[in-house]
């Protein structure tokens, strides 16, 4: 299978169209057997639910080629079991888990020649999606909906890859107590588009959010969870049930303990001792994140940085990356059911 002739090393985290995408449809209350397609565009009513009260889910995954030359992906069976989590709390059919292995492994090995190569930091993103498509003027569910999945191929989320990011302390919150922060829903992107912008144009790359109830809790950032390595050099991770439930972070949890050795604390992180200097080190994670060093938190005005600075990822994160990307692309053997093999 020959490549696509792509400059892989400079890809940014961006769209591409590529060749196939996988569609089913939800109508009369059933799944049809769905199908890879070639067209890229959805011809849907004018008042599909969707466009109307965003009744909207999607995943995020990659698929990587292996130091030995296969194509892989990392734990599709959690993106299929939150993806359904996600749609059940938007009165959503769920997309049968099993079912969404087999599209995202077709869709893949069908899109084969936009996986980047081993060795080039690029990877092929692959989003899942579902979203109401029949027509709803009152406020209520939809009663067809289209479930699809399409790959792009993408490089670091981040502009500088590994190096050391700078992030604020959001005036805006991302997540009510009881509400959908902890599904990976559309509506909850739309509102932290304005403060994404505000940020950027500031200087900063993210914005960390906190609990909106109390605002004195660290939450996560608009779409990535945080970490924090402690003075001991053990990994501490923000706990509340209106943050995203990584599947990076959830990964990380098992490598820190059991390749790495480390005590990992999943407990509620206040701003106020991260201000203290509790912690040496930070990060971002998520599938596109994947590990992001965070070098300097600005809370109004006010920097607190690091120890390990803003010219590199300081030596636990690294480590935790190493492992982490190590399992994802081959090099390190992975637990049991992580890898799904395509070709
Ligand atoms: C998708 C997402 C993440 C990362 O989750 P992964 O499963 O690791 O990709 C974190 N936070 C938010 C808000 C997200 O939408």
């Amino acid at each position: 299978m020959e490549k696509k002739n792509l400059d892989w090393g400079n890809l940014g985290f961006a769209y591409h169209v590529t060749d196939y995408r996988y569609v089913s449809m939800f109508q009369n209350g059933a799944w049809d057997d769905g199908a890879l397609i070639t067209d890229d565009k959805i011809v849907m009513s004018e008042d599909a639910g969707v466009l109307h009260y965003s009744q909207s889910v999607f995943e995020g995954l990659k698929a990587y080629e292996t130091e030995d030359g296969h194509i892989v992906c990392f734990r599709p069976d959690l993106n299929a079991s939150r993806m359904a989590d996600s749609a059940a709390r938007l009165e959503m059919p769920a997309f049968p888990e099993d079912r969404f292995v087999d599209a995202v492994v077709e869709t893949v090995r069908a899109n084969a020649a936009w996986v980047p190569p081993y060795g080039s930091g690029a990877t092929l993103y692959v989003r899942p999606m579902m979203f109401g498509i029949s027509p709803v003027i009152g406020v209520k569910p939809a009663d067809d909906y289209m479930f699809r999945i399409f790959v792009t191929p993408v490089g670091p989320y981040f502009k500088g890859g590994a190096k050391p990011i700078y992030v604020r302390v959001s005036d805006f919150d991302r997540a009510a107590p009881r509400g959908t922060g902890h599904i990976k829903a559309g509506l909850n992107y739309a509102m932290s588009l304005h403060a994404i912008v505000d940020a950027h144009k500031k200087g900063f790359a993210e914005n960390i959010y906190l609990d909106p109830g109390t605002r004195t809790r660290i939450e996560e950032t608009g779409g990535a969870n945080i970490i924090f390595v402690d003075a001991d050099g053990n990994l501490v991770i923000p706990a509340s049930t209106s943050i995203l439930p990584s599947i990076t972070r959830r990964s990380i949890h098992y490598v820190a303990e059991n390749y790495l050795g480390l005590k990992v604390t999943e407990r509620e992180v206040t701003l106020q001792e991260v201000k203290e200097g509790n912690f040496v080190e930070c990060g971002l994670c998520g599938t596109a994140a994947v590990i992001s060093p965070v070098g300097m938190i600005n809370d109004h005005g006010e920097d607190i940085a690091f120890p390990s600075g803003m010219e590199k990822m300081g030596p636990t994160m690294q480590k935790l990356y190493d492992t982490l990307t190590g399992i994802q692309m081959g090099r390190i053997e992975a637990p049991e059911g992580w890898i799904v093999r395509i070709m």
